[in-house]
């Protein structure tokens, strides 16, 4: 027993005497990926990790200093087509590739590209129909529609789009339509299709999903309407039907929809006002046990949303971030739904149909964010809200600036923007955004039990101040 310790023991020794040499380090890039395209903008953020964390670190050459957690972000100038980094550090050499191009065409080449009408249109009788194409400034550009020829005039603020507009008095079905320039190719573009009467729909899609856009297939959400509704339409852009309410104009996917024949309904539709019922704001006098407020950790699953320059992911913070919150308004007596308590993807109208269902009284959107490629994460950092309708804008309002008390960051305040957790016209809907997940400092933070408690504390603070309708 005794010889066998000693043997061991001196086993030991002999190897830390001829110790083997520490593991090279390992560099490891989160963006850009290698081989991906980014924008050409003049620079693009490029993070990454280092471990250690103090071993030095070079990319082409020149030093590149890591945070204590071993990310690093620094800007990386870009040229069109490939750039390649290679980051150094003693004996390890990566080399990183990835593309960067121009995000529109810089320029027209020297022929015509039809815009209106991309697709087939139908519209009604003598009714404007809007016809524009993009060709070399300084031409002579026509459309012919049908047997006519309508020539376009150049747009005042950019002389390479071309406009003209043609109606008709009488119904006609797919006249085709040609735009064309003396020595360019003529450019074939969709269909006129004019009718005095359009047909019935009903919808058949989900709420919330069948959304009334300003433009075909994108643009704006006017509004959502609820299965069942009942409408006619005043024409069509390709799959999306056209319809006229009294004070808003859209388009809805046609696979939403349910064709009805032999329907007769008015040619002006009433737009139904899915958030009747709903108060805008809790009637006075209502405490938090008489309250539900939905907590919504953003992304999940497969969805892992920003990642940090160590890879931490955003949807890990969120829910980290999101369970302090639903502790904290509970703590303070309200009533609490989680959209999520486990990483999984719940698609985002179905967290907005969770607040909907439950009539809930306000619904929070927990995230981390992160700029795009050519922002600078370092400069960008702050906190910020974001918004889709004055229901939202009146609760993010009192929950920003408790926030902003105590994040030792920037405050960016409240932002207007169309994103589709916000887009719920009955519940007050808020998504913050806690902090910059794409810089080092950030990701750091973010993770920081103490600071998710007092981001916690201060939105069950805003969500009260709300309710007594007093400002900080
Ligand atoms: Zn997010």
């Amino acid at each position: 027993m005794r010889s066998f310790l000693l043997v061991g023991s001196l086993l030991l020794a002999t190897s830390q005497l001829f110790a083997a040499p520490p593991p090279p380090p390992r560099i490891s890039i989160v963006h850009p990926p290698a081989g991906s395209t980014v924008p050409l903008t003049k620079e693009c953020y490029v993070t990454g990790s280092i471990t250690p964390a103090n071993a030095p670190l070079t990319c082409n050459g020149k030093p590149v200093k890591p945070y204590r957690t071993g990310g690093f972000l620094f800007m990386f100038p870009l040229q069109k087509g490939r750039n390649t980094m290679v980051f150094q550090s003693g004996k390890t050499k990566v080399t990183h590739s990835f593309f960067a191009k121009p995000e529109q065409p810089a320029e027209c080449r020297g022929a015509i590209t039809p815009l209106t009408p991309k697709l087939a249109v139908g519209a009604g009788v003598n009714e404007p129909i809007a016809l524009a194409c993009i060709a070399p400034a300084g031409r002579k550009v026509f459309v012919m529609v049908g047997e006519r020829t309508v020539p376009l005039r150049p747009r005042a603020n950019d002389p390479m789009v071309y406009d003209a507009s043609a109606s008709f008095a009488f119904p006609v079905e797919n006249v085709p339509v040609l735009f064309w320039s003396d020595g360019l190719e003529d450019q074939p573009a969709g269909s006129i299709t004019v009718r005095k009467e359009w047909p019935c729909y009903r919808v058949t899609g989900k709420l919330f999903e069948v959304r009334l856009r300003s433009l075909p297939g994108d643009g704006d959400t006017l509004g959502f309407l609820p299965p069942g509704f009942e409408f006619r339409s005043c024409g069509f852009f390709g799959p999306h039907v056209r319809v006229a309410f009294a004070d808003r104009t859209g388009y809805i996917s046609r696979s939403d929809l349910r064709q009805l024949s032999g329907a007769k309904l008015p040619a002006v539709p009433v737009f139904p006002d899915i958030a009747r019922g709903y108060p805008a704001r809790p009637a006075a006098g209502k405490r938090p046990q008489d309250l539900l407020i939905v907590v919504d950790a953003g992304h999940g699953g497969n969805d892992s949303g920003a990642l940090g320059p160590c890879r931490k992911m955003e949807k890990t913070a969120n829910l980290a971030q999101a369970k302090r919150i639903e502790q904290a308004l509970r703590k303070a007596g309200f009533r609490v739904l989680m959209t999520r308590t486990d990483d999984r993807f719940i698609g985002l109208y179905d967290r907005v149909r969770q607040a909907y269902a439950k009539r809930a009284d306000a619904f929070i959107s927990v995230h981390h964010n992160a700029t795009g490629s050519g922002g600078n994460p370092a400069t960008a950092r702050s906190i910020g809200s974001f918004v889709w309708n004055e229901r939202g804008k009146a609760l993010a309002e009192y929950i920003e600036p408790r926030i902003a008390a105590v994040s030792g960051i920037r405050d960016n305040g409240v932002t207007m923007k169309s994103l589709a957790v916000c887009r719920n016209p009955a519940t007050p809907s808020c998504l913050l955004e806690f902090d910059f997940i794409n810089c080092p400092e950030g990701e750091e933070e973010i993770f920081n039990a103490a600071r998710q408690e007092k981001f916690a504390a201060a939105v069950v603070q805003g969500v009260l101040d709300w309710i007594a309708g007093k400002r900080q």
